[in-house]
């Protein structure tokens, strides 16, 4: 039994039974029964499915919010009115990719014969997510899945399963057959269970890059595909001409959004030397601003962070940190697991609070001189998944965008997301793509089929055609 925490108040809230492995063997075996048929089914059938569930999400708000916002303590205003309306957003979009996939087609490729390329599904499922999102990333792993004709077993993490259930059971009432979507609970353990059981074709993770790399070793044997949205550590770039205020909002929304817990967060801000003093005086003004407090209240901008062992370790990284703390750096005394916006200028480019991911509301500024120091800084971490770029020159921001090994660069903001664009990292930040067209198609294969059309007296020779 793993019981759960609300991090708001550090009090105990519910208790949700573990999985042992039988019963990931069992699902597994379920997810199979269910591939075997669900594999078959129309387009149509599987955009039926997504936008009844959608529906059925929409209708379910107020108890969604309850769980989420118990287990993960961000504000009920925030999931409430943004990232549930923008999960349900995304099910609907994965009902319409499901029916406009790209890579099928037929013609004559080779003389005599006419081929069909077909996109067929992969299997069962094994995903994994993480507790920072975890209805919108249990939507963002169920979602493509099962556009693309999979079924689909999932591990959400142990603090925060109970979103994921619920979405398991509003599936089975749109209508899922038995066994399509199943859940199971537990840590590392069973998601190493879930990865290696071999009735699992692929694994999806989104987590730390060390869960990807273990991830990625246990579905070695089997040859599996895997599917990793890992850490990041996202820099915005400050060049001289950049509008100060808007730029001190955005990276500052982009760097407590979620008390920071966020792979996409502001975590480095460079800034152009000439502007250094007055952005800083901008960004510490903007942080000020952003309240943390009760998730419940319409006055909080940011909730907890997840746990206390996760706060000891965001404030070990402030503790340890080359700089100078602007803004923050110390643990709110008060119940629930609270830490504060908090601004350090000047740290070393090697050190860790640099290029560790830190998973907190804390940023980290440092100057550069010219456009290519600010490129190679921005480039210098193990990460690769988002930045953004801060310019009135739109020429300077496209040449620099294109510089960035990153899976996504905002102009003049931080952040925005949208279910058609594909969201995903390199480097240390993994492969694959959630959301998007992209991803129907990463839980998909096309397959080749090719029908000799040409007339018998055609056969005239042992060579190929
Ligand atoms: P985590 O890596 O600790 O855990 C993620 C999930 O993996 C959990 O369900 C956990 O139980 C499971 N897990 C852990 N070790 C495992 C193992 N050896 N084998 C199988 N499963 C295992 O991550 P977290 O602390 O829950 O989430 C925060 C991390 O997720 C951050 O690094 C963050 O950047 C990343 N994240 C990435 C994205 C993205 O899209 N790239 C999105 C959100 C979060």
């Amino acid at each position: 039994m793993t019981i759960l925490i609300n991090p708001a108040t550090g009090e105990p809230v519910d208790e949700v039974p573990d999985s042992t492995p039988t019963d990931v063997a069992a699902a597994v075996r379920a997810g199979r029964d269910a591939f075997t048929h669900w594999r078959d089914t129309t387009p149509a059938d599987r955009a039926r499915l997504l936008l009844r569930l959608a529906d059925l999400v929409e209708a379910d708000a107020e108890e969604l919010t309850r769980l989420e916002v118990e287990e993960t303590g961000k504000p009920a205003a925030v999931f409430r009115d943004g990232e549930l309306p923008f999960a349900i957003d995304n099910l609907r979009f994965f009902a319409g990719a499901a029916r406009s996939l790209d890579g099928t087609g037929a013609g004559v490729l080779s003389s005599g014969y006419t081929s069909a390329l077909i996109r067929r599904p992969i299997g069962v499922i094994g995903s994994i997510a993480p507790w920072n999102f975890p209805f919108i990333m249990a939507v963002w792993k169920i979602g493509p899945a099962i556009a693309a004709g999979n079924a689909v077993v999932i591990k959400p993490a142990p603090a925060t399963p109970r979103s994921t259930l619920r979405l398991a059971a509003l599936m089975a009432e749109a209508g899922a057959p038995d066994g399509l979507l199943q859940v199971v609970t537990g840590g590392a353990g069973i998601g190493q269970a879930l990865v290696t059981d071999p009735g699992v074709d692929m694994v999806g993770v989104t987590g730390s890059t060390a869960t990807g790399r273990a991830v990625m070793r246990g579905a070695v044997d089997g040859l599996k595909r895997v599917h990793l949205e890992l850490g990041g550590k996202a820099p915005a770039l400050v060049f001289d001409d950049a509008s100060l205020a808007d730029m001190a909002f955005g990276v500052t929304m982009g760097a407590t959004y979620n008390t920071g817990q966020d792979c996409t967060a502001a975590t480095r801000v460079y800034i152009a030397r000439s502007r250094y003093d007055e952005a800083l005086e901008a960004l510490h003004a903007a942080m000020e601003q952003v309240r943390p407090g009760d998730p419940w209240s319409d006055e909080t901008d940011i909730g907890p962070l997840i746990s206390a062992a996760h706060r000891d370790r965001v404030h070990g990284f402030v503790t340890r940190a080359s700089g100078r703390v602007l803004l923050g750096g110390k643990p709110i005394d008060a119940p629930g697991f609270y830490y504060p916006p908090t601004l350090i200028a000047d740290a070393d480019q090697a050190s860790e609070i640099v290029q560790g991911e830190i998973f907190g509301p804390v940023l980290v500024a440092l100057p550069f001189d010219s456009e290519e120091e600010a490129v190679r800084l921005a480039n210098d971490t193990p990460y690769g998944l988002a930045s953004s770029i801060w310019s009135a020159d739109v020429a300077r921001a496209l040449r620099v965008a294109h510089q960035l090994d990153v899976g996504v660069t905002w102009i003049n903001d931080h952040l925005p997301i949208a279910s058609e664009a594909p969201h995903g990292g390199v480097k240390g930040s993994g492969f694959g793509k959630d959301m998007s067209q992209e991803a129907v198609q990463e839980y998909s294969v096309v397959r080749h089929l090719m029908i000799k059309h040409a007339a018998p007296e055609a056969r005239d020779s042992f060579r190929p055609a």
